[in-house]
This record gives C-alpha cells, sequence and structure tokens, in this order.
C-alpha cells in the first residue's frame, strides 16, 4: 500500500496503471482522496474513522454533483479496503518499471552527483552550504558535518540521531532531508533550501531589530504546527533554529525521541532559552518546546531574547538564575494579547504553561492571538506567507563574515569510524527523491508539449 500512496513514482505508476485497466478507472480517484484526507489518519487507512469520513466527502460531493455515479465508488471503496489492486499492481509491467527507478534510486550518492554554490551559515560541525543536484537542478542547501569534528566532540549518536528523525518527519514546517552521503573530510546531509534564511537573521540584521505583528503570528502559528507535528511523533525539538520564508523548523540535532510516555532528562539546548525544568535537572516532556516557542514570539515582538538586553551575553549561571526566579519585562511593544501569550508559554511551571494543560497544541492554537489565523488551511499549506523572500538577494551573513571552519589535527579516522559512517549515509531518500525526479519528468513534458 505503502508504496503506491507514500512514493511518489510508485504512486504514479499505480495510477497509470489503474488507468490502463477498465474496471479500475475511477479507482485513484478515490486513492487521491485517501492521501488527501490527511497523513495523520493514513497509517490506518482501515480504521472507521475515515471510511466514514470518505463517506462524508463523497456525500457532500455527490450533492455538489461533482459525482455521476455513487454505486461505482462504492464498489472501488470496497475493492480498495480488499487491498487486491495493490496485488495486482506488483504483478504487472508498471511495478517492472517502478523496480527501476528504484535500482536507479539506489545508486551511490557522491559529491559529484552536486554542485556546490555559496556558504549559507556556519553550524557548530561544519558548514552549511547551497547546492543544486546535476541531474535535476533541484536547489538545496547541504549541512557538513566535518569527521573530525565530529569524532574529537563525540557527535557520533548526535549526528546519527539528526537524521533519522529528519529522514523520519515528514512535514511541511519541518527541514526535509533529500540525500545523506559522506566526502573524504565530511558527513553531508542535503536539506530543503530554505530561500528566506534563519529567521533570526530577520529579527536583527535586516530594519529595527523585531518584526511586525502579521509576521510574528503567522511565523508562530507555523512553529506551532510543526512542533505540533514532532509531538505527534514523540519528538521534542529542544531549539528554537526556524528558517523561512515559510517557517521550517531546523537544525534537530538536539531534538530527541522518547518512547512512549518516557520523559527526558539532560540540560539540553540553548544557553538562554532552556525552560526552568530542563535547567532545574527534572525530567520533562514537550514542555520545553512550548516554552521555546515562549522565547521565539517574545525575541520577534522585542528584537531580543526574553530576561537579557539587547547585545547583553550574561555567562550561563547568570542567565540560568534569571530564567528560574526572573520574570521577562514586557514593554509597550507588545499588545495585550501577545503578552498574555507569552506570559502563559514562559510559566516557569510547566504544569501551569500554555502546551502543556492536557490538549496540547490545540491549546496554543486557540489563544486569542491567534484568531485571524486559519490553522486548516496553514496546514494545508495554502496561507501564502506575509514575507517574500527576493529571489535576487541571500539572507545570511557575508561569506567574509562567516568564520572559516577549520579541521581538527591529530584525530585518526580509523574502522569504527567507517561502521558509522556507513549507518548515516544511505543515500537518496526515496520520498524526496523520488518527488525530484518526477517534477523534472513533469517539466520534461511540459516542455515537449508547448
Ligand atoms: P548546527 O546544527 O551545527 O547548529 P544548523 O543546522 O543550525 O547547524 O545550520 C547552521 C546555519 O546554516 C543556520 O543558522 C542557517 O543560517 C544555515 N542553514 C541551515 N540549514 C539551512 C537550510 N536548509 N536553508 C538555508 N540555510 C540553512
Ligand atoms: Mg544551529
Amino acid at each position: 500500500y505503502s508504496i503506491c500512496v507514500r512514493q511518489p513514482i510508485g504512486k504514479k505508476l499505480f495510477q497509470l496503471f489503474c488507468q490502463s485497466r477498465p474496471d479500475l478507472q475511477n479507482y485513484t480517484f478515490l486513492l487521491f482522496k485517501f492521501s488527501e484526507l490527511g497523513k495523520c489518519t493514513l497509517s490506518d487507512e482501515k480504521s472507521p474513522v475515515i471510511y466514514n469520513d470518505v463517506i462524508l466527502y463523497v456525500l457532500i460531493l455527490k450533492h455538489l454533483s461533482l459525482m455521476s455515479n455513487l454505486s461505482a465508488f462504492f464498489r472501488d471503496l470496497d475493492l480498495y479496503l480488499s487491498g487486491k489492486p495493490f496485488v495486482q499492481y506488483q504483478k504487472s509491467m508498471f511495478f517492472d518499471r517502478f523496480l527501476q527507478w528504484k535500482a536507479l534510486e539506489r545508486q551511490p550518492v557522491t559529491k559529484h552527483c552536486f554542485r556546490q554554490y555559496r556558504l549559507l551559515g556556519k553550524g557548530g560541525f561544519g558548514e552549511v552550504w547551497a547546492c543544486q543536484v546535476r541531474s535535476s537542478g533541484m536547489m538545496y542547501a547541504c549541512k557538513k558535518l566535518d569527521k573530525t569534528h565530529v569524532k574529537k566532540r563525540r557527535g557520533e549518536a548526535m549526528a546519527l540521531n539528526e537524521k533519522e528523525i529528519l529522514e523520519a518527519v515528514d512535514s511541511r514546517f519541518v527541514v526535509n532531508l533529500a540525500y545523506a552521503y559522506e566526502t573524504k573530510h565530511a558527513l553531508c546531509m542535503v536539506l530543503t533550501m530554505m530561500s528566506g534564511g534563519d529567521l533570526r537573521f530577520h529579527i536583527y540584521n535586516i530594519g529595527t531589530p523585531g518584526l511586525e505583528r502579521e509576521r510574528v503570528c503567522f511565523y508562530a502559528a507555523e512553529v506551532c504546527c510543526g512542533l505540533t507535528h514532532l509531538h505527534q511523533m514523540s519528538i521534542i525539538y529542544r531549539s528554537v533554529n526556524v528558517l523561512i520564508s515559510h517557517i521550517r523548523i531546523s537544525d534537530l540535532g538536539l531534538a530527541v525521541r522518547l518512547p512512549d510516555g518516557k520523559l527526558a532528562h539532560g540540560r539540553v539546548g540553548t544557553i538562554g532559552y532552556m525552560a526552568p525544568e530542563v535547567i532545574g535537572h527534572e525530567p520533562y516532556g514537550v514542555s520545553a518546546d512550548w516554552w521555546g516557542l515562549g522565547c521565539l514570539i517574545y525575541e520577534m515582538t522585542a528584537g531580543k531574547p526574553p530576561l537579557r538586553s539587547r547585545g547583553e551575553h550574561p555567562k550561563p549561571p547568570e542567565m540560568e538564575r534569571r530564567i528560574q526566579n526572573e520574570k521577562e519585562e514586557y514593554t509597550k511593544m507588545f499588545s495585550k494579547e501577545i503578552k498574555d501569550l507569552c506570559s502563559s508559554l514562559l510559566a516557569k511551571d510547566p504544569m501551569k504553561r500554555l502546551g502543556c494543560r492536557g490538549s496540547g497544541g490545540s491549546e496554543v492554537k486557540a489563544h486569542p492571538f491567534f484568531k485571524t489565523i486559519n490553522f486548516r488551511m496553514l496546514e494545508a499549506g495554502s496561507v501564502d506567507p506575509p514575507f517574500k523572500p527576493d529571489p535576487k538577494l541571500v539572507y545570511c551573513s557575508d561569506v567574509q563574515d562567516i568564520e572559516e571552519f577549520s579541521t581538527v589535527k591529530g584525530v585518526v579516522l580509523n574502522e569504527t569510524d567507517g561502521e558509522f559512517y556507513s549507518k548515516f549515509c544511505t543515500g537518496r531518500v526515496s520520498r524526496m527523491w523520488q518527488n525530484e525526479v518526477h517534477l523534472l519528468h513533469f517539466r520534461v513534458v511540459f516542455l515537449r508539449k508547448n
């Protein structure tokens, strides 16, 4: 089933297969409706909830006279639930073609598959570069982790963790991983290119620090959706790094996947953004992320993070003292609503914090600050961002201002490292790669026709 729905080329070929069969003419319509009905329920496609939803959907369509033959539809629905077409598909020549694509997908990925352009930023283990896939023209951001740095600072588990989480998450509010490969010196994660760059660059480097209400509201709402997606997969994010023009949560190096109902331990996060319970060595859950959202909304509004003045960098112990004991200040830049939202997210006691009182993200989304946001439209990607990046500009610091990244001397890489590298470098991520070549295919067909 998942081959026919989740993998874009598998899906396309399955559609073609259905069109080639008289008895399956309307079948893909149904399949399409099923996948439209939302990813969260799709994993359990036989659940009665979906069944009811589809029927409801169809009745509405029928009412709108968009559907002519309801009995044929119900026949297809039964067929769908029996799973027969999927089995027939796997015996057809369309599936052989799919397997040929899969063979291509499994070809080794090396640096020669990409062109490298400019430096976009620097992280803890290496640089992030703009790059382009030679064969398709698709632009991505390549996050490189220097092998010697990873080894010196024992970052193996963290790197693998980030890669595996990115691979598993499929959300429009989180950066996607398209390829994972290695060069002689680096481990590379090829990620969705975010043309607007880092949100903090916009808060601090363009005009007066801070953003106008409309943007704060839009970004906060999208971060909220992204956090909800992560939390649904039992992932706590534990950072506050987001990229635009639409929001995508990035840098999942600190994210952690929790087994059902378990809590996280460990003082993990960025100085100044860690929640009081994280600093206080208490076990914690998603509450840490809602605190992080509070910090981000505060920062977008005030043009400075909570509990420190602009340009001030208190020592970690002092920053921790303030987070645990002091209340943040609200100047007149904060409207009544936004002040209420920030102070509920920045409640020191996680039990009293907005987002942590039972209903999770929906509690945050229901706050009056978001009353102008249509979250269903936002989730569907049908709301235009308030700020569109100028395609001629690059929204990050000058290349000269990004410090150079050098390799650590004296670190010797050996066989055990090789084992880790092969776990990390799994090549193309099916969903992403198939989308990429699929797009290319359509462009070619379009050009031919015109
Ligand atoms: P680290 O985990 O080492 O901190 P990050 O993932 O935060 O590294 O990346 C470092 C910087 O690179 C970011 O602050 C951002 O400016 C830039 N960057 C990272 N990913 C992307 C991307 N997908 N698109 C554009 N810029 C990016
Ligand atoms: Mg970072």
